[in-house]
C-alpha cells in the first residue's frame, strides 16, 4: 500500500488500486493537498483509424480506450469504473459507464455488420 505526503506534511495512505490499474500516481517530490483527486488508469488500447475520404491529405485519428476511476480525496476508495474513449488527435474524450460502453460496442458491431453486407 503506498503513501503520499501532502503539502501540509500529512502522511496519507492510499486505498489499494483496482486490479486493472497500471499507473504510478505520485512522482517523488509531488505534494498534493488531501482534498485533491487522482485517476486510476489501465493500460490504453490504441486503435488507429483511417479516413478514406481525406486521403491523401487526411491524417488518421487514434481512438484510445482505457479504464478509469476517479479518487477524491486522496485517501478515498476508487469511484465507479468508467471506460474512457478518447480521440487523441483532437483531445476529445467521453467517459462511459460499463452499460454505455456495451451500448456503443453493440452499435459498432451492428454498423460493422451492415458495412460488410
Ligand atoms: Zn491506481
Amino acid at each position: 500500500m503506498s503513501t503520499v505526503t501532502t503539502r501540509d506534511g500529512l502522511q496519507v495512505t492510499l486505498q489499494p488500486c483496482p486490479s486493472w490499474c497500471t499507473t504510478d500516481h505520485f512522482d517523488p517530490g509531488t505534494y498534493p493537498h488531501l482534498e485533491d483527486g487522482f485517476h486510476h488508469l489501465s493500460e490504453p488500447v490504441d486503435i488507429l483509424t483511417t479516413d478514406v475520404s481525406k486521403i491523401p491529405d487526411g491524417e488518421p485519428t487514434t481512438v484510445q480506450l482505457r479504464l478509469k476511476a476517479f479518487v477524491a480525496p486522496l485517501n478515498a476508495a476508487p469511484g465507479p469504473t468508467q471506460v474512457e474513449l478518447a480521440l487523441l488527435d483532437n483531445e476529445d474524450a467521453v467517459e462511459l459507464t460499463p452499460q454505455l460502453a456495451r451500448s456503443i460496442a453493440a452499435a459498432l458491431h451492428d454498423l460493422s455488420e451492415r458495412a460488410e453486407r
